[in-house]
This record gives structure tokens, sequence and C-alpha cells, in this order.
């Protein structure tokens, strides 16, 4: 049966399928970072920012693994709404590494330097060090967060750049080593009801289109963007 809630995880997975069929090849960002110049003809960098719910990323997780697809999800160490060492949290966010997936960091940084005075790039360094130590692995990128502070943790990238921190890339980042949102096409649901998008970096006005419908454009690059938490199965309030 079909739903009358556009959101569900049902249709989200039938736009992948329809990107799949329309010949897209899927990567997380960091292979976009090392593979820039040389990306399949129809390309979808496949970004999940983990912004409330570990338990829908999950969700996702197996739908990916369905779908045969590989993302990059960006993780929160500070939500009040999610604690990544819950037992049952870090559960997933083990599985999403152990499946070959990438895990980078959701990075309140500027966020946290004004509530805890204290500096942004050592605050950086510290959640850089315990996400790494909490997962064994070695985080290669940062998205920053965008919450309710008012401050927009993208700031602290103005004037630095990702190697500083030993970092491939920051998302949005502009250095030509990345520069994705620049060049691509994006698309994100991060209206939660609605859908967004920019064409190589300029917001196209009123366009609410979803990913899948987009793909009769045929944009050789695309950034997508999903929020977990954006998901449901019957209903949002599930
Ligand atoms: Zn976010």
């Amino acid at each position: 049966m079909t739903s009358i809630f556009r959101f569900t995880f049902s249709n989200l997975e039938e736009q992948y399928t329809a990107a799949i069929e329309a010949g897209y090849h899927f990567i997380t960002c960091e292979q976009y970072a090392l593979n820039k110049e040389q990306l399949h003809p129809f390309t979808v960098v496949n970004r999940v920012d983990i912004d409330f719910s570990c338990k829908k990323a999950g969700r996702l997780l197996e739908l990916f693994e369905g779908l045969g697809l590989k993302a990059t999800f960006f993780v929160r160490l500070h939500a009040p709404e999610y604690n990544p060492f819950s037992f049952e949290n870090y559960r997933i966010l083990k599985d999403i590494r152990d499946r070959g997936h990438e895990i980078g960091y959701h990075s309140e940084i500027v966020d946290q330097a004004a509530i805890w005075k204290e500096d942004a790039a050592e605050c950086l360094i510290r959640d850089l060090a315990t996400l790494n130590g909490m997962l064994d692995i070695q985080v290669k990128g940062v998205a920053s967060h965008g919450g309710m502070t008012g401050l927009n943790n993208l700031d602290f990238w103005e004037n630095r750049t990702a190697k500083e921190f030993g970092l491939l890339y920051e998302a949005y980042d502009k250095s030509p080593d990345f520069n994705l949102f620049q060049e691509s096409f994006y698309v994100s649901d991060s209206e939660w009801t609605r859908w967004k998008c920019y064409d190589k970096g300029e917001l196209r006005e009123g366009d609410s289109r979803s990913f899948a419908e987009h793909l009769e454009d045929k944009h050789p690059l695309i950034y997508l963007l999903i929020h977990p938490d954006t998901y449901f199965d019957k209903h949002f309030h599930e």
C-alpha cells in the first residue's frame, strides 16, 4: 500500500533504486576526495548527517546494504538527542563501520566554544581523537552541523583548512582538492518535509523536487544529503 506521506523509508528506497537504474554510481565523501578526477560519469556522493537518531541511521544502513550502496555517516558527539556510546547506538555505529561505510564527525565546535568558553580548534582536536578512539577509526572528514544556537559551525573553516587537522575534507570545503558543493548538483532533505537543491552552489529557489525527480536532468555529479530522522515507516511520530 502506498502511503500518503512522502518521507517514508520505502519511498526513499524507491528513489535510490531509481538512481541506480538511471546508471548512477554511489560513493562516500572520502572516495570523492580521493578520486575526484576519475569519477564515474554519473556519480552520487551519498552523505548522511545523523542529527537526532542513530537508531534510524541503522535503518538506513540496512536500506543501503540491501541496495549495495556505500555512504558517509556524520556522527554528533554532544547531541542531547543521542548518546553515540549508548548500548544500541554504539552497536549501530560499529555496524556502519564494519560494513565498510565511512564515519565522519558532525561538528558543533563553534557552539561548544561559545557554550563552554573553550577554544574551537581544541574542541575539534579532542572530538576527533574521541571519535577515532571510540570506534578505532581514522576520521577523514568533518561536516558542520546547523543547529539551533544561532551560531554557524561552518564559520570555523573560513580561515582554516581540513589538512591542518589531519583531515581530507570539510563537507562544504571550497579548496580545489574537494570543492564538492560548488562543483555538484546538491540535493538535501534538510527542510524535513521538503527537498531543496543548489546547482553548483546556487540555491534553486522554489525547486522542492525530490532526489529522484532530479534524475531526469542527468546531472553528472549529485551531492545528496539526507538525515535518518526525516524518514519513517508509517508516520513521522512513530
Ligand atoms: Zn546536522
